[in-house]
């Protein structure tokens, strides 16, 4: 069975002092949580802080992106292999954030899943169609490129390693969730395409979350979902209220699955 993953994606908030004020409610709150896999990713600055913090718990480190370079010349970039030093295991790659503010494509995100697992960390890899896209009936054609050109480089041994996240750009931080039924429609074309590469076997491992406004409201709904193995949060996930309230409704269900 595969084990629900929930990713809080801090973005561009929260100081050093707010960091360790926030993952130790979450500690505090969330101790006793076994049958989620709980990961904080907090912006650079606060990744140390936050790792002391979580430290021999139930929670896991992971960062918002990263360089595909080892090391170099690259002003105000991080490396894998400086992630992976300072605690991380999992990186987000390709979040439609950076696609669409930092000029992001398919293959600078290929190149930075190689990277990271190289490295031993362990990619979530973003996909998801933008409204325009839905609208013109291509979800579909949108979301196969990213992951198939996300994958490029990616072998059988290491696809386990991999998380997916289908994250439909218009329901990113704009309050309006994908309906459970068009997450769970895109989640399952989207273990078919992995079954096509990869095997049945090996596809029905893999852990695929939504991401687009989850909140404590619809979480229950979501994740009750075939394909849906957990969430990567946004908005949701800095307030410790509302991030606890969600991982303990998912854990509920998941008890149920
Ligand atoms: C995200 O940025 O990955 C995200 C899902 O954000 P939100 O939950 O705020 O929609």
């Amino acid at each position: 069975m595969r084990r629900p993953i929930i990713a809080g994606n801090w973005k561009m908030n929260k100081t050093s002092e707010e960091a360790i004020l926030l993952s130790n409610g979450i500690k505090r709150d969330l101790f006793d949580i076994q049958n989620i896999e709980i990961v904080l990713c907090p912006p650079f600055t606060s990744l140390s802080d936050v790792r002391d913090v979580i430290l021999d718990t139930n929670i896991i480190l992971g960062a918002q992106n990263m360089h595909w370079q080892a090391e170099g010349a690259f002003t105000g970039e991080i490396a894998p292999g400086m992630l992976k030093h300072i605690g991380c295991k999992y990186v987000i790659i390709g979040h439609s954030e950076r696609r669409i503010y930092f000029g992001e494509t398919n293959e600078t995100v290929e190149k930075k899943v190689r990277a990271a697992l190289k490295e031993n960390l362990s990619p979530i890899l973003c996909v998801g169609e933008k409204l325009k896209e839905r609208e013109n009936g291509k979800t579909f054609d949108v979301v196969s490129e990213h992951v198939e050109k996300g994958l490029l480089g990616v072998g059988e041994k290491e696809i386990l390693d991999v998380v997916i996240a289908y994250e439909p750009v218009w329901a990113i931080g704009t309050g309006k969730n994908a309906t459970p039924d068009q997450a769970q429609e895109v989640h399952k074309f989207i273990r078919g395409i992995l079954s096509d590469k990869y095997g049945k076997e090996i596809s029905d491992n893999v852990r695929i979350q939504y991401g687009g406004s989850v909140n404590p409201d619809n979480i229950a709904d979501l994740i009750k979902e075939k394909d849906i193995d957990g969430a990567l949060v946004g908005g949701a996930s800095i307030k410790e209220g509302s991030f606890v309230d969600l991982v303990k409704r998912a854990s509920d269900i998941v008890k149920e699955k």
